[in-house]
Formats: C-alpha cells, structure tokens, sequence
C-alpha cells in the first residue's frame, strides 16, 4: 500500500490581533517594487475601515473586491487572472485572500494560474498543475470550510464541479486572527460551523480513517461540541476555537475524505446554486441512515440555535434535473467509497438519492 505524502501549509500565525503584522509578513516576499501584492478581499469590508484602512498596501499593490453571493467559478478565475496580468507591469509578489472559503479559494486558484497556461477549467481534477504557484496567502474571515488548510480549491466549471487538487494548492502562510469573524450574521456562523461538524462526522466515520485523521477529527469534533451544544463558552473564546476547530477538521479530511453529505450538496450546488454551508446542512439533515449519532446532535444544534432550515428546496425539480443532481453526486466516487467501502455501488441507487433529494 502507498501512503499519501500531504503537503502542509508551511506558515502559520495565530491570536486576536495578529492581522496587524501582515505588513512584516509581507514585506520580506516582495520582489521588487514593481511586482505588487493583490489582494482579493470579500466585499462585504468594502468600506469597513477597521478592515479595509489595515490593509498594508504600498507601491502598486491593489486591492480587488469580489462579491460572494456565488460559489467560485473556473471563468471567474480567469477573469481575474487576465485582469491582474493587464494591470501589472511584473508578474505580482503574492496573492492574498481574505475573506470566506469562496475567496481564499479563489486565492489559491489565481496564484495558480498566474504560473499555468490555459484556463482554469484543464486543472480540476487530480494532481494536474505543472508549475509551483505564486506566493499566496489566506485570511479567514469565517471558520468552518477549513478551506485554509486543504490541498484543494473548490470551483465550478463549464462541466464540472470539482477541484483543482495538487500540492501547489495550500498556501504558503495563513494568518488566523479570529477577531476578523467578530461581524459574521449569526445564521452564516452557523451553516459555515456545520461544514466543519460534518466535515468531523464523515472523516470520523469512514473507511479511509486513520489515527493521523481520526486525532485531528476527535479534537474538532469536541471543539464543535464545546461551541455549538454546551454553548456557554465567552463570545471570544468561542471564535478563537471555532478557527481551530475548522483547521482540525480541514488536517482530518487531508489525510482521509468527506463523505455522503459531500456529495450530495455537490449536486444540489452544480444544479440550484446552493451554497457549500446551507446545502451541506439541508442534505446531512437527511442522513439519519447513515450517521445516526450525527444527525442526531446535529438537529439538537439547530433547535439550540433557533435554526430553520429551507425546505422543499426539490419539491419543484423535473425528472431531468434529478438526474443531473444525481450524476454530480455519483461522479464524487473517492467520496463514497469513503463512506460506504469499496462495494458501494450495490447499495447506493440512483433511486435511493432521488428519495433522499425529494425531502430536501
Ligand atoms: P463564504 O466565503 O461563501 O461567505 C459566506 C458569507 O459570509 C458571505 O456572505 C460573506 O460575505 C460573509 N462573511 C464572511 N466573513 C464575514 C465577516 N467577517 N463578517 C461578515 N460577513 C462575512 O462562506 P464559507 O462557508 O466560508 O465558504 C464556502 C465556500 O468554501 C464554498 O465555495 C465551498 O466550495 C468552499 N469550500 C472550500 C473548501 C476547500 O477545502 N477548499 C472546503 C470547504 C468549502
Ligand atoms: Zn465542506
């Protein structure tokens, strides 16, 4: 048997506050005066100067504002590659993302592409990209995706949903000061908190678990326990372990897989449009069959926190479009035999998803 050799992010600071040394950070990985740091950076700061105004820029460096209200896509990425090559005289110092999964995923996809030729879209899959990426840098604004550990940045493509997995991928230095998720909307802290849960309940309970996964997984899953069912931690306390939470749980799945609830919002998201967060909840919500502890302790959760999750999101859906959310769902086959083993395919029926998608 081989053994996976994963890459680890190499840098990493952490504390309330710590976002005020990014400019020493930086600094030393400017190439020269001509090649500037891009910042990609959530909208929601434009204009929030206790974010915006600490922002170390100098020389040509530049901020670009993206809007969230979509999951990334592979066009989107070369939209913003073509933008930062017109606009530069050098090729840039660094990328740096802050913001949510959806940014620091767009983070590591355009310092990607800053080195690869061609489009996005010829690099989701497995281990395809050729050169090292520029130096990038990801700050989290919300915890949960463990998008600022993982090897992968997740994108929507002309044909596919699916990453682009290599080990140029991770960033080469997160900044984790969790005083940035202090203005997080309580409903988004909760569904992007869940992705870290479930991300703990389906390494947890797979086939590929291990004790490198299992240790980091245990001790995301307590953190998430501590946070969102005894739920009397301080305001602080609990942002700070919700960010360790999510690193945990994304060092969990590096080295085994997600599972069902993965899978299944993958197709409601290459179909709807659902967002990671909500769609990963609105799926696990059914999956009593297949975590019965997890689901269970997930629905105390969201009475805990008053939660109301969308429904009949399916109800209008043709038969076609079942079948799209379907293939997505099966195409995530590492996924299922995670979940179910090698033979998974005698009991996962396209019937049996259509049942589930119908009460979602
Ligand atoms: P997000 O980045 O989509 O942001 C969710 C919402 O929270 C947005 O409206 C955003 O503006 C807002 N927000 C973020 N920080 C805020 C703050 N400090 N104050 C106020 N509002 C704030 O959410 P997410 O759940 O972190 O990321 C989802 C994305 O992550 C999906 O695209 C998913 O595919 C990806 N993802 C990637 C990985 C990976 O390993 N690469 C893993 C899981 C999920
Ligand atoms: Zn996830």
């Amino acid at each position: 048997m081989s053994h996976k050799n994963v890459p680890m992010v190499p840098r990493v600071i952490f504390g309330r506050g710590c976002f005020n040394q990014l400019s020493e950070i930086l600094s030393p990985k400017r190439l020269n005066i001509k090649a500037p740091f891009i910042f990609i950076v959530d909208d929601v700061f434009k204009g929030k100067s206790w974010l915006a105004s600490r922002i170390p820029l100098s020389y040509d460096d530049e901020i670009i504002y993206v809007s969230v209200n979509e999951e990334p896509k592979t066009e989107q990425v070369d939209e913003l590659v073509e933008h930062i090559i017109l606009t530069t005289n050098e090729r840039p110092s660094g990328i740096i993302g802050i913001g949510g999964g959806t940014i620091l995923d767009l983070a590591k996809a355009v310092s990607i592409m800053l080195t690869n030729k061609g489009d996005t879209s010829d690099y989701q899959g497995w281990d395809l990209v050729i050169n090292s990426a520029i130096y990038h840098v990801g700050i989290p604004t919300i915890s949960g995706t463990g998008a600022e550990v993982s090897r992968t940045t997740v994108l929507t493509g002309p044909k596919l949903k699916l990453g682009i997995n290599s080990d140029f991928t991770p960033f080469d230095q997160v900044v984790l000061d969790p005083e940035l998720t202090k203005n997080v909307p309580k409903t988004q802290w909760f569904y992007t908190g869940m992705d870290c849960y479930i991300h703990c309940i389906e390494s947890l309970n797979s086939t590929y678990l291990n004790t490198f996964s299992q240790s980091y997984g245990e001790k995301a899953f307590d953190l998430c326990k501590e946070i969102f069912v005894d739920n009397k931690l301080s305001i602080k306390d609990a942002q700070d372990k919700l960010m360790m939470a999510s690193w945990h749980g994304g060092m969990s799945i590096a080295y085994s897989q997600v599972g069902v609830a993965h899978a299944m919002s993958y197709g409601l998201s290459f179909l709807l449009g659902t967002k990671h967060g909500i769609g990963n909840c609105i799926v696990f919500n059914q999956l009593k069959a297949f975590y019965p502890e997890g689901v269970k302790l997930f629905k105390e959760m969201l009475d805990i926190h008053n939660i109301e999750l969308p429904k009949g999101i399916c109800a209008d859906l043709s038969d076609d479009q079942f079948d799209i959310m379907i293939t997505v769902a099966l195409s995530m086959e590492p996924l299922w035999e995670n979940a179910i083993g090698k033979d998974w395919r005698k009991s996962i029926t396209k019937q049996k998803l259509k049942d589930l998608y119908k009460k979602m």
